[in-house]
């Protein structure tokens, strides 16, 4: 619900795409024959030395070099089908991470090779992202998922605004457009989001699901869209919006169950009393200013959104009487 920065992890992640993806589509193109010791690239013309200490780091790792192997294989066993996937799989990529870039997240599904889904997927995130040493010997900083996460500087869940995230490291990252469906957006950070274990989950957060049209909070502070009620006959939380992204973000993160839960009413409830109890000592006029200082306090911590709204909602109600 909370709007994250797309600056966090935006550097590094970007010399990600230009040194390596770029570097490796240049490779899958120029070469003619699969690697077997890494020193052959020392007589390569068609890389500059700082491709080739980077490709050196690549092909160091053997899982990772046995499927770029295997990509190559695949590309060079079918005549002139090289060139026109290639081709194709780089308009792909650039018009997908062009769209993020522009807010737009409403793509279709387009089928790539699983090999080439894998190597995304698999060798890019699950892998080499983990490894501390690989970002060392990339670029000389200390960087690796972890880093990743507490670069955002959050303290809630961002899609659910109900779980704290004190814990950062616990929790998982996220492809707003599925890995499995979008599998070169893997490693593209407008992409990319720290949430909690619930939220990631298929039965309780959004799994691989996708609902269209959808926004993004990388452009969009969703949790102003939201409204709260509070149930007092049936001790829950009800919440539901106009808009239809944001109808369609609530469904896709089943943040309708999420609220319903007793703990969060007696949260939100409790919190409300506090705050009707100070309220009744005050002046009419006052309780913007209140309010306002009140709603400062909870900014960035669980059910903000929540409770902004529903603090302003008693206060209109109180006015009108
Ligand atoms: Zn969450």
């Amino acid at each position: 619900m909370i709007k994250v920065s797309k600056k966090s992890n935006k550097n590094i992640m970007e010399i990600f795409h230009r040194k390596i993806i770029l570097l490796l589509f240049k490779w899958f193109q120029k070469s003619s024959k699969t690697v077997n010791s890494i020193t052959s690239f020392d007589k390569d013309k068609n890389f500059t030395l700082e491709e080739i200490r980077i490709l050196k780091l690549i092909f160091r790792k053997k899982k990772l070099k046995d499927h770029l192997n295997k990509i190559l294989i695949f590309f060079i066993e079918k005549e002139n089908f090289r060139n026109q996937e290639l081709k194709r799989l780089k308009k792909i990529y650039f018009y997908q991470r062009k769209q993020l870039k522009k807010g737009n997240y409403n793509l279709k599904v387009i089928k790539i090779e699983p090999i080439i889904s894998e190597l995304f997927s698999e060798y890019f995130f699950k892998y080499l992202f983990e490894k501390k040493e690989f970002w060392n010997d990339f670029i000389s900083t200390e960087f690796s998922k972890g880093i990743f996460k507490k670069n955002f500087k959050i303290q809630v869940c961002p899609y659910c605004n109900t779980e704290g995230m004190f814990q950062v490291e616990n929790y998982k990252i996220d492809h707003f457009l599925p890995k499995s469906l979008f599998p070169l957006l893997s490693m593209y950070y407008l992409n990319l989001i720290p949430i909690c274990e619930s939220c990631n989950s298929f039965h309780s957060g959004k799994g691989n699901n996708i609902i269209k049209p959808i926004q993004s909070q990388f452009y969009q502070e969703i949790g102003t869209n939201i409204e709260f009620y509070l149930d007092l006959k049936n001790n829950s939380v009800h919440l539901k919006s106009n808009i239809e992204e944001t109808k369609n973000f609530i469904d896709l993160l089943k943040l309708k169950n999420k609220y319903e839960i007793d703990i969060i009413f007696k949260n939100l409830k409790s919190d409300l009393k506090s705050f009707g109890i100070e309220l009744s000592k005050g002046v009419p006029e006052r309780y913007e200013e209140f309010y306002s200082r009140q709603i400062k306090s909870f900014e960035g911590r669980s059910l903000y959104y929540a409770k902004k709204y529903l603090f302003k909602d008693y206060i209109n109600k109180k006015n009108l009487k």
